[in-house]
């Protein structure tokens, strides 16, 4: 008997769920991994961080399944690479096998979904079956519901209902190596695609401190386990080392859910407040999981309709000065400089500039979830669409639209020293201290004695926050009653 294991975002082969479940059902196990044309082509760049990234980790782990099976005894191992419509490539490819079965981890995006029902379907059609699995996240679904037996849609609550779901069973590993004797080599002839081959050009990724494959996830999980700890009073702080900045390599399964759960829950229950805190962050990526699933139409749709009829503008000037991080306000161009020059961007400074564009600009939420699409290594639908909702107030659990942060105290806040400024706005370097997060106050004579020319060297600010506050009051105040 054989069998296919279709890879997705899940570039790993240890802890696998649908790989664990093939090497124990099946004689000989395929491993494949398929550059998707329907989303390659669809990429506004052929030059882009996550397509090397993926690439890069699907070598790495070609290299460890070939060292799995061997491992194991078995002769050969490692992974089939094909570029092309994933649908066709998997159906032929299966059928070029022989297998019965193609296996793969479940997928929760709407896109995904659809394309799996064809692949489904298509491979039924010539007898064969597929099948998919949780691994993904920590609970899908249905399996944390309220009492009522409905999807929860706020926050705190569903935490409460997942931490007491989330016990052993579910934090345990999937032991694939016990079984990798069962793991086929590919067929003579197939070899990996370079990069220039899939039609996309190096970035500035081996720049970035960012590592890829499974060692790279591993690397960043060994330097964060200890800081895990300090956390809670931490992760707020844009210019301090505070968080794992693993999420590209949950992204794209470079490391297991369950095994970073498993970490986080142990050292809790030991009363550390920071793995606490941590263990709720993942607690966070499954419930947009869960909100996508239940709710595809967010991906168009305000989470809570009546948002629906907030009249947004147009401002094509304010939305290129986001865009290219000249808004005047400090924090915010150093942000969306952080976005364009590495693709990651703090959670807190994801917090000020959607709030910034959507309540300061008055610039629809998706728009700016979009533009996050193209650049965040770390894109994921679920929790990009989760974050912009709740930026923008029009999600499930959202921040009330009357609350509307300063990008001035934010910076004040949560960069004192403007260290995290300074970084990203070299021309800022020599500004004291005291106008670091506001330079537009600066009096003319303080200006000079820094040598800053606002309007030259930086902008001057795209908008006034109060006054732009109000007008974001007015704008959703038709909604008061509803809302
Ligand atoms: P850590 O603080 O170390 O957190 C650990 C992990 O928990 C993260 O890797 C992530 O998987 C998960 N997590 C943390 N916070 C959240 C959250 N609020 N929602 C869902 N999961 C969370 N995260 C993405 O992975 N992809 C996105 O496209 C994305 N877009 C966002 C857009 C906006 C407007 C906002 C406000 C947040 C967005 N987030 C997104 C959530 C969060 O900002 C990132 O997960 C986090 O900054 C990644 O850095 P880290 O791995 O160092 O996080």
């Amino acid at each position: 008997t054989s069998a296919l294991v279709w890879l997705r975002r899940d570039l790993r082969c240890d802890d696998h769920a649908a790989l664990y479940h093939a090497l124990r059902r099946f004689e000989r196990v395929y491993c494949a991994f398929v550059f998707d044309t329907d989303i390659l082509d669809a990429l506004p760049s052929r030059c882009d961080r996550r397509v090397e990234f993926i690439h890069a980790s699907v070598l790495e782990l070609h290299e460890a399944l070939q060292q799995l099976a061997a491992h194991g005894g078995a002769p050969g191992g490692g992974l089939i690479v094909r570029h092309g419509p994933a649908v066709r490539c998997i159906v032929q490819l299966a059928q070029e096998l022989g297998v019965q079965e193609v296996l793969a981890n479940r997928d929760y995006e709407p896109e995904a979904i659809a394309r799996d029902r064809r692949v489904a379907q298509a491979l039924q059609a010539v007898g064969i079956t597929f099948s998919d699995y949780k691994d993904q996240v920590l609970l899908e679904r249905d399996e944390v519901l309220t009492r009522q037996g409905r999807p929860y849609s706020v926050f705190t609550p569903y935490r409460r209902a997942w931490l007491q779901r989330l016990d052993a069973f579910q934090l345990r590993p999937y032991p694939v190596a016990r079984h990798a004797r069962h793991l086929a080599a590919p067929p003579a002839g197939e070899r990996l695609p370079a990069l220039e081959e899939l039609g996309f050009a190096r970035t500035n990724l081996h720049e970035l401190h960012l590592p890829t494959g499974m060692r790279g996830a591993q690397r960043l999980l060994q330097d964060f386990a200890p800081r895990m700890a300090a956390y809670q009073e931490a992760r707020d702080y844009p210019g301090r080392k505070g968080v794992s900045y693993l999420s590209v390599h949950l992204r794209f399964g470079t490391v297991s859910i369950r095994r970073l759960a498993a970490l986080a829950a142990a050292q809790a229950e030991q009363g550390c407040a920071g793995a606490q805190t941590w263990l709720s962050e993942l607690a966070w990526r499954d419930f947009y999981f869960m909100i996508l699933w239940h709710h595809p139409q967010v991906l168009t749709q305000s989470f809570k309709p009546e948002y629906d009829g907030v009249q947004w503008d147009e401002a094509p000037d304010l939305w290129q000065a986001w865009c290219e991080a000249r808004t005047g306000y400090p924090l915010v161009d150093a942000a969306m400089r952080q976005l364009l020059q590495t693709g990651y961007m703090h959670n807190r400074l994801r917090m000020v500039v959607a709030s910034f564009l959507t309540k300061d600009l008055g610039i629809d939420w998706r728009r700016g979830e979009r533009f996050f699409a193209q650049h965040l290594n770390d894109y994921d639908l679920a929790a990009n669409n989760g974050g912009w909702q709740w930026a923008a107030s029009t999600g499930c659990d959202a921040q009330p639209w009357f609350r509307i942060f300063n990008p001035v105290t934010q910076s004040e806040r949560f960069d004192p020293g403007g260290r995290f400024i300074r970084r990203y706005l070299p021309e800022l370097a020599r500004v004291p201290d005291a106008h670091i997060h506001f330079p537009a106050a600066m009096k003319p004579v303080e200006l000079a004695a820094c040598g800053l020319r606002l309007g030259m060297d930086y902008p001057l600010p795209v908008v006034d926050h109060a006054r732009a506050r109000e007008r974001t009051l007015m704008r959703f105040h038709f909604l008061g009653a509803k809302a």
